[in-house]
């Protein structure tokens, strides 16, 4: 039986927020910036653990501009400048530094409860208000009136009304699954298998401010991901495509590791969090925006770990959507598609092109073998690889699968 908790009961703001993820709480501080009222409904209790730890450098420009990155940096995170490939002998280190764009050529490498928690104090401390533990369970979603139904653990019921909403539920896709926006990715069923470790790695045998990418040597459908923290323990997981083998996930993920150098560079490590395993995990949306509500992160599309571009699309759609929510509630005319839809596609579109070519086998060639040369192409491509997925001026971003079929030709 539920029964309603006055405290939640009957809330009122100008925006509500479902989720206080990267998105959420970017959204809400740069909402709050602009003097708007807003509630987020978060149903976890914060830190709480999360995927998603290997920041682009395009991520700090954002957080610069919603005044985050200040508590960001002081937290000590591990530094981050760039990428190390690997497939057999074959290695190439990428400095994220040496790019094409201006802005942020650094990054971080993030435990994602404890980044999360200082993006959500931020919007906090700016006056956003998050109801932790609420899970929105209903949603009615009307120009300039809706209401959000959520839960408490102990199964009570309450309601925000607001002018407007944002879905920024990551993972649990509210209101693509209440109006039935989901579609599918048209990217393949892939897995992921994944834990954190104290690493005791051996110094020389990585650069710890780099994220390593590993390419099984005979399997291009199978990559590994190495992200050091600063504290002597590091993210782990692997990326694979599902076998009919009768292995079970912690036998599968230790045989796939021991299969390349990683399990050398990890051969000290000791597990500090059970495996987690996360299926399908690519998902798509008809749409975007609605009457009443935007879709952020990757409530909205989420392509594929590989290129580590999660966040920074999650913070750009955040970006992106605050100024049409700001005309509507001014009752300005607003420009949905035109200032956020097409954008933000825009740049999701050239990291759809780049996971498709890696899979296909071609980028991982490109990122390895690609020629040192004078012209500003390595320039663009360290650019996407750092996040720069929107810069009108680089061929790169115009052209994407045109040019990776060049390229391609000179690397294989
Ligand atoms: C295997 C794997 C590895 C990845 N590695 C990287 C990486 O290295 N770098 C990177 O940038 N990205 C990575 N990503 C992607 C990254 O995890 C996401 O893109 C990013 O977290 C999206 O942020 P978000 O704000 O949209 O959602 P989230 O971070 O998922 O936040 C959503 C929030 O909404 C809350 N919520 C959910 N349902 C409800 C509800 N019903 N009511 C209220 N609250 C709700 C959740 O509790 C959560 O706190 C990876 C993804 C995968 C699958």
């Amino acid at each position: 039986m539920t029964s309603s908790n006055p405290s939640h009961s009957d809330r009122e703001c100008d925006v509500a927020i479902i989720g206080a993820g990267p998105s959420g709480a970017v959204a809400a501080k740069l909402l709050r910036d602009n003097g708007v009222s807003v509630i987020i409904l978060e149903g976890s209790e914060f830190p709480r653990f999360s995927i998603g730890e290997s920041l682009l450098p395009n991520c700090l420009n954002i957080l610069e501009k919603a005044d985050l990155l200040r508590p960001v940096t002081e937290a000590g995170f591990q530094h981050k400048n760039g990428a190390t490939f690997e497939r057999g002998h074959e290695r190439r280190h990428i400095d994220f530094r040496e790019n094409f764009d201006e802005g942020w050529g650094t990054a971080f490498q993030v435990q994602r409860a404890e980044f999360d928690k200082i993006l959500a104090d931020g919007a906090t401390q700016s006056g956003a208000e998050i109801l932790y533990g609420r899970f929105v369970v209903d949603a009615e979603l009307n120009k300039g009136h809706c209401v959000l139904t959520h839960k408490g653990k102990d199964g009570d019921v309450a309601t925000v009304h607001s002018k407007f909403v944002v879905d920024a539920s990551g993972y649990g896709r509210v209101l693509p699954r209440l109006l039935d926006l989901e579609t599918p990715s048209g990217l393949a069923n892939r897995s992921s298998l994944f834990t954190h470790v104290k690493d005791n790695i051996n110094p020389d045998h990585i650069d710890r401010n780099k994220i390593l990418i590993t390419v099984h040597p005979e399997r291009k459908d199978v990559w590994y991901w190495l992200i050091p923290f600063s504290n002597g323990t590091s993210s782990v997981g692997v990326v694979y495509s599902e076998t009919d083998e009768k292995l079970d996930d912690d036998q599968l993920f230790e045989r796939l590791l021991g299969e390349t150098r990683m399990g050398e560079i990890l051969g000290s490590s000791e597990r500090i969090r059970p495996l987690n395993k996360l299926n399908g995990y690519s998902c798509n949306v008809s749409r975007l925006h609605g009457s009443g509500y935007v879709l952020l992160g990757n409530a909205a599309e989420f392509l594929d770990p590989v290129f580590s571009s999660g966040v920074t699309i999650a913070l750009k759609s955040a970006e992106l959507a605050v100024p049409q929510i700001l005309k509507e509630l001014a009752g300005d005319p607003t420009e949905w598609d035109r200032e956020f839809a097409i954008p933000l596609k825009k740049g999701v579109d050239v990291f759809r092109v780049f996971v498709n070519s890696w899979y296909e086998g071609g980028l991982q060639d490109i990122v390895l073998r690609f020629p040192e040369s004078d012209s500003e192409l390595p320039l663009m491509m360290v650019s996407i690889l750092s996040g720069y997925a929107w810069n009108d001026k680089s061929t790169l971003v115009n052209h994407p699968k045109r040019i990776l079929r060049v390229l391609e030709d000179i690397c294989v």
